[in-house]
């Protein structure tokens, strides 16, 4: 029989610098996940608001994906998509019947939400036509084409020239569309919410004013739910909720639950713009990941919890609206996809202040945290959160502006 030790008595690796620093030396180092639930390398339990970066759709270990994995990683484990398997087939066609793209549609696998948008570029190249329109303070993703869609200057900036041909209008802005999409124009690439610019919504009908202008100009719609897929909003996909099909559709992170897949879903004739040879990639379709994704799109469906992102995030929305603090400006979001706004550029510090009380949450913006749980998070989880986040904001609070009592 084996114990578990604690992560020190364990030995535990906390930060080492044999890994690259992306984000800043992370503050703690975790160990193992349950359900909703992490807990570090000292032992101490969080609830995961972070998920990932939206990604742990069934928490953590979940018993429908670990089954999964390990059954097709003892069975057949990686082939390259020089040949088909069973799971690479049976998800792409599950994405196609979720999504209704139906027979009409084709499932390029691959790796990460920013493959899937390379794939998506590409695609757009083929047209034929030169330009492609995307929106200020969109994220897309760090390779190459990926950035040059990016319409956030900080990740561009250092590794220009990128990809010529991409201009950026303002997002949720139908009439900046119009005069910017003209024959000429390959695609207009939207998020349906700007997940890392800090959750910003468009108003309603936005989508469907874009497809509208695109199809008058025969120019795709690529709509990158590498975010809002797979159920983060309350609906499979975000853009069904305004009754639009795009002509291509980028997913990844919940999509795996935390195996890393992606996927670029072309539509109609856009599907015949990649012809063999052209585009490839070596672990797409890797049998297990598609695995464990079919196993995510399973119990999303048989354990209702698109109907749980809509109950649970309205708790959290409307419990943080009810809300009163200094620091506190407000609430947006849709579904399990929610930005806490600040007064001050203090999300860092507030993140920090969530960690010690027992929290995981994304400062995505200096003045927003992204909240982007597990698609199984409670009622009970959530509640508890919205009653701690006053003390939370309190002890990030700078000291200046804390009242000094007397
Ligand atoms: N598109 C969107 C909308 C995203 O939010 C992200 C990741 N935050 C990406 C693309 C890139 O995905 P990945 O990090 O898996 O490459």
């Amino acid at each position: 029989m084996t114990t578990r030790q604690s992560g020190n008595e364990a030995g535990a690796r906390r930060w080492s610098a044999a890994l690259m620093n992306n984000y800043g030396t992370p503050a703690v180092t975790l160990e193992r996940g349950a359900g909703s639930h992490v807990w570090d390398a000292d032992g101490r339990r969080y609830l995961d608001l972070f998920g990932g970066i939206a990604v742990n759709v069934l928490g953590h270990a979940h018993p429908a994906i670990v089954d999964a994995v390990t059954r097709q990683v003892g069975t057949l484990g990686h082939t390259s998509n020089f040949f088909a398997t069973g799971p690479a087939v049976e998800l792409a066609e599950t994405l196609l019947r979720l999504t209704g793209f139906g027979d009409q549609g084709r499932v390029l696998l691959c790796n990460s939400g920013t493959e899937a948008v390379e794939a998506a570029f590409k695609i757009a190249r083929r047209t034929g036509r030169p330009n492609i329109i995307a929106t200020r303070n969109s994220f897309h993703g760090r390779t190459m084409g990926a950035l040059a869609l990016t319409g956030q200057a900080s990740k561009r900036t250092p590794f220009e020239p990128l990809p010529a041909g991409v201009s950026h209008v303002p997002f949720g802005d139908v009439e900046a569309i119009r005069a910017a999409v003209d024959d000429q124009t390959a695609a207009v690439v939207l998020e349906p919410v700007q997940g890392e610019a800090g959750v910003v919504l468009p108003p309603e009908g936005y989508l469907r004013a874009v497809r509208e202008i695109t199809a008058e100009h025969g120019a795709l719609l690529v709509i990158d739910e590498v975010q809002t897929g797979v159920g983060r909003t309350g609906s499979w996909f975000a853009f069904q909720r305004e009754g639009i099909t795009p002509d291509v559709l980028t997913i990844a992170k919940q999509l795996g639950g935390g195996l890393p897949i992606g996927a670029c879903i072309a539509v109609g004739p856009s599907a015949q713009l990649l012809t063999p040879g052209l585009h490839g990639t070596t672990f797409g379709g890797n049998p297990v990941c598609c695995a464990a994704a079919l196993a995510v799109l399973r119990t999303v469906a048989e354990e209702g919890l698109l109907d749980n992102v809509d109950r649970v995030g309205k708790v959290l929305t409307a419990g943080i609206e009810s809300l009163e603090h200094p620091l506190l400006a407000g609430v947006r979001g849709s579904g399990l996809l929610i930005g806490v706004l600040l007064n001050r550029p203090v999300a860092p510090q507030v993140a920090e202040a969530a960690r010690a009380a027992g929290y995981l949450v994304n400062p995505t913006q200096p003045d927003v945290l992204r909240l982007a749980p597990p698609l199984i998070l409670t009622s009970d989880e959530a509640e508890g959160f919205v009653r701690d986040l006053p003390a939370v904001l309190d002890a990030a609070t700078p000291a200046d502006e804390k009242e000094s009592g007397d």
